[in-house]
């Protein structure tokens, strides 16, 4: 086993803070015996915390039009053969409605950032959601708005935005991004929702174009000292429109060790075992629950549209109706030792954050 990675790993489950420096060797010093490490321990943190709860989130993709122009999603603006389409506010509101009725209390309502989507259309959608499902999380993931419309979204019963920051690196951030995209506008917005009461997502892709492990360690460094409640970090995947076409997929056993090591960053983090991470891998997001993830987002779209949400190339779950979608999930969990709960899932509390795990 390499020994320094070994410490790391025991510091880091000690409660310590490491410097990217460190987090950068942690990585490179990957071999079988630390990886297993890593994992037992992220699992141990995540049982003390969670049990063996998975909590699900349903995701309502309400428009693939996107005003940015990312280099990696297939979404983008530039994207001529993409089709799109937008959700109407009753389209919404049913696949919320068939949601609660399958157990889910959470519901994410993705985007492109589409302009259509103003305050003024979405207040009344907030407001109508949490009149019908008064005990349900409401996540919003619409990209950059100004700090007004975040505390609009918010008082209108949003409890949750996602905003991935894509990578903690500037100069990597610039160029997987068109100039008039900026990495301080993008952590200026995550600092705005969480000064405004927000449970906060970053999360960053695995294996993006120009990825090295210094970025990967500065992502890492920045969720230590972000502490976000929720890091949503899944594989990069090429799309066959975009200019990142043929570049290789991000691998889906880095993205598992990175799970695990923010597990142990944050032990009570909201950490998804990702679409992305299951349609680079058949038991993806098995092997990401079994490596300290909590969370599934199974979709909740209008089965129509769902193709057409194509952030990358061959995303799965994209052909079955809601609840298969759930029954399988469910199956998938169980068969590894988990059980997906009926629960809005908000973060736990941490009795004891820098005590040996109980089991
Ligand atoms: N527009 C919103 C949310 C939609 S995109 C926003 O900007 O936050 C959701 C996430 O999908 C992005 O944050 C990105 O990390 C991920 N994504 C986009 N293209 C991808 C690709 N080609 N492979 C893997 N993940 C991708």
């Amino acid at each position: 086993m390499n020994g320094d990675a070994a410490r790391l790993i025991e510091r880091l489950d000690g409660g310590e803070r490491l410097t990217a420096e460190e987090f950068r060797r942690l990585l490179e010093g990957s071999d079988e015996e630390s990886d297993a490490l890593l994992r037992d321990k992220a699992v141990a943190r995540r049982k003390a915390v969670y049990g063996n709860a998975v909590f699900m989130r349903g995701l309502i993709e309400i428009s693939s039009y996107c005003k940015n122009d990312c280099l990696y999603c297939g979404i983008r603006r530039s994207n001529r053969n993409a089709d799109r389409y937008r959700l109407s506010e009753e389209q919404i509101l049913a696949c919320a409605d068939e949601g609660y009725a399958l157990g889910f209390r959470t519901f994410v309502l993705q985007g492109g950032e589409d302009a259509y989507f103003t305050d003024e259309r979405l207040v009344p959608l907030l407001l109508e959601l949490k009149r019908r499902h008064p005990d349900c999380a409401v996540t919003l993931s619409l990209g950059e708005r100004g700090k007004e419309s975040f505390q609009r979204l918010f008082d209108a019963g949003a409890d949750r935005y996602l905003l991935r920051h894509e990578t903690a690196t500037k100069y990597h951030y610039e160029t997987l991004h068109p100039p008039e995209m900026s990495f301080e506008r993008r952590m200026a917005c995550l600092r705005d929702l969480r000064a405004i009461g927000y449970a906060v997502g970053a999360g960053f892709m695995v294996g993006s174009p120009g990825q090295t492990e210094e970025h990967l360690a500065n992502d890492l460094f920045f969720i230590q000292d972000f502490q976000p409640e929720m890091c949503g970090i899944g594989p990069f995947i090429p799309h066959r429109d975009t200019v990142f076409a043929h570049e290789p997929p991000g691998s889906a056993a880095l993205t598992c060790r990175l799970l695990s090591v923010i597990r142990l960053i944050k032990p009570n983090i909201l950490l998804p075992a990702t679409t992305a991470l299951g349609t680079v891998h058949p038991q993806g997001r098995e092997l990401g629950i079994i490596s300290g993830a909590n969370v599934v987002m199974p979709n909740l779209s209008p089965v129509g549209v769902r193709k057409q949400y194509a952030l990358y190339d061959n995303k799965i779950c994209t052909g079955e109706e809601s609840a298969q979608c759930k029954d399988c999930l469910n199956a998938r969990m169980r068969a590894v030792g988990y059980e997906i709960v009926i629960d809005r899932g908000d973060p736990a509390a941490l009795p004891q954050l820098n005590s040996p795990p109980a089991s």
